[in-house]
């Protein structure tokens, strides 16, 4: 019987691969390319540890490596601040294929928590938040992200969305492809404004994870 086990085995991965490959292809086409990799947003996925990144602070985010989104404060965030997150959290990621939840934070290991959140007073100038890449999984793939709020006042609805968004994956309009005016609906939080995750924001991450 041992024998038959890994022919079983390839023979249900070959089944899977099947499955997996006609309903990509079954996916309703997308707005645009707004997961990264985009042919815009290509820079290396970069294990930048703990500390806030001094440069590129904005373009230092990766795909999540998988579809179950483990979440956690780094200690710095109030109640209310960690009920905000969580509220936006389940409201705008939890309807996708992705699954999201707490859990205690593990800063070590190979099974890091996905997204750490904090607040930090060395965010650079030009941003209320920062997503960066703590440690990588693969060349595409992150185990950690950081998402770091400058100060209270900008851990917001707006701020959590979007900076959420890219620790799975969301780019900006411009690092699109084909690109968006930041000013677009269709961008929702990943604009320069909104709440909200829009229906193609949420396709396109269905169509990854
Ligand atoms: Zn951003």
């Amino acid at each position: 019987m041992k024998i038959c086990a890994p022919t079983k085995r390839w023979t249900w991965r070959l089944k899977l691969f099947a499955v997996a490959f006609a309903s990509a292809a079954a996916v309703t086409p997308v707005l645009a390319d707004s997961i990264y990799p985009t042919r815009n947003a290509n820079w290396p996925c970069l294990n930048w540890g703990r500390q806030t990144p001094a440069a590129n602070a904005g373009r230092n985010w990766c795909m999540t490596d998988n579809a179950g989104v483990f979440w956690a404060s780094d200690g710095s965030l109030n109640q209310s601040q960690v009920a905000l997150i969580n509220t936006v959290v389940e409201r705008e990621y939890e309807p996708t294929d992705l699954s999201v939840g707490t859990e205690p934070p593990q800063f070590e290991g190979t099974h890091q928590t996905d997204i750490i959140y904090g607040i930090r007073s060395d965010v650079p100038s030009v941003a209320e938040a920062v997503t960066w890449c703590d440690t990588t999984f693969d060349q595409q793939r992150c185990d950690q992200h950081y998402v770091m709020f400058k100060t209270a006042q900008h851990v917001s609805e707006h701020n959590i969305c979007h900076e959420t968004g890219h620790a799975v994956g969301l780019v900006h309009g411009f690092e699109m492809s084909p690109q968006l005016d930041e000013a677009s609906g269709k961008l929702g939080c990943m604009g320069s404004s909104g709440n909200s995750l829009t229906s193609e924001m949420r396709a396109e991450i269905n169509r990854v994870y």
